[in-house]
């Protein structure tokens, strides 16, 4: 059975959560700065996997904005 590292808290989880996320690369080459975005998976265990969709349910969504009938 393969062992994964949970990426938020290092726990070592067997059956890890694959988030997808991106990654931000900022370097220098050739006296040009360069930026650049990747996606990458990270694993996470029960915990940050909860701890992270806790999270996401307190960031307000944009919301729709409903139509709304002239009621006066
Ligand atoms: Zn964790």
């Amino acid at each position: 059975m393969r062992i994964y590292q949970c990426d938020s808290c290092n726990k070592v989880i067997s059956d890890p959560y694959t988030v997808k996320m991106k990654e931000f690369r900022i370097g220098i080459e050739i006296g040009i700065p360069l930026a650049s975005k990747k996606k990458i998976k990270i694993h996470l265990c029960d915990d940050c996997y909860k701890g992270l969709h806790l999270i996401g349910e307190l960031v307000p969504k944009n919301p729709k904005k409903e139509e709304r009938e002239n009621n006066g």
